[in-house]
């Protein structure tokens, strides 16, 4: 799928099928997707614009590369929670912004009940981080906030998406990079990804 990018990764797919297993329990759950969400990023982040800069090694000067943005993480919670501690470690330099987003049981759509970002959001490079693109309905409300408050450069990270979540938000946003681990089949009458993993935040947290 065009702007789409599948992390075919062994590891990736070794762990995600461990994820999709109802017999994983939250404690297994938790540490797997940590894991899982260290590897994605490397290949989300593989296009990160650098600039040369010199750098003195103790024995010669010589040349090195900086990120050339800030980076901004910004977990959609509560499962994008789940994937951002390991992230931090892979780029611990990065400020965290948070959207709260339910969705309503009824329509589907999505409420914010919190958002907070770190200030010139238009500086960075924003990485949005939601395990589960479903409708799409999540995505594109958090994408259309993140480009209110001026950011410029966005990538989306989803472990799982559903093709219907896929082309709703490249109908609204069709520049943003999409990453995921697995393009599923479809939606279920309840919006729940098949076959999935089942609801991300309970299955990382228990309730
Ligand atoms: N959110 C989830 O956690 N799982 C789904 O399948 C869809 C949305």
């Amino acid at each position: 799928m065009k702007g789409v990018t599948v992390i075919a990764h062994p590891l990736v797919q070794h762990n995600l099928t461990r994820l999709r297993d109802k017999r994983t329990q939250p404690q297994e759950f938790r540490r797997i997707l940590g894991q899982i969400a260290s590897l994605m990023l490397h290949e989300a982040t593989r296009d990160f614009a650098v600039r040369p800069v010199p750098v003195q090694t103790p024995l010669a000067a010589g040349r090195g590369y900086r990120l050339e943005r800030d980076v901004a993480l910004v977990p959609v919670l509560r499962a994008g929670l789940g994937m951002l501690d390991s992230i931090l470690q892979l780029i611990p330099h990065a400020r965290v912004g948070f959207i709260g987003l339910k969705r309503e049981e009824t329509t589907l759509r999505a409420q914010f009940y919190h958002k907070s970002f770190p200030k010139n959001l238009g500086r960075f490079e924003v990485v949005l981080i939601d395990p589960m693109l479903a409708t799409g309905g999540s995505a594109v409300a958090a994408l259309e906030l993140v480009a209110e408050q001026g950011a410029r450069h966005v990538r989306l990270v989803n472990l799982v998406a559903a093709p219907e979540g896929i082309r709703h938000v490249q109908r609204h946003f069709p520049r943003i990079p999409i990453f995921t681990a697995a393009i599923d089949k479809k939606l279920d009458e309840r919006g729940y990804i098949l076959p999935g993993l089942g609801d991300a935040g309970d299955r990382l947290f228990g309730t």
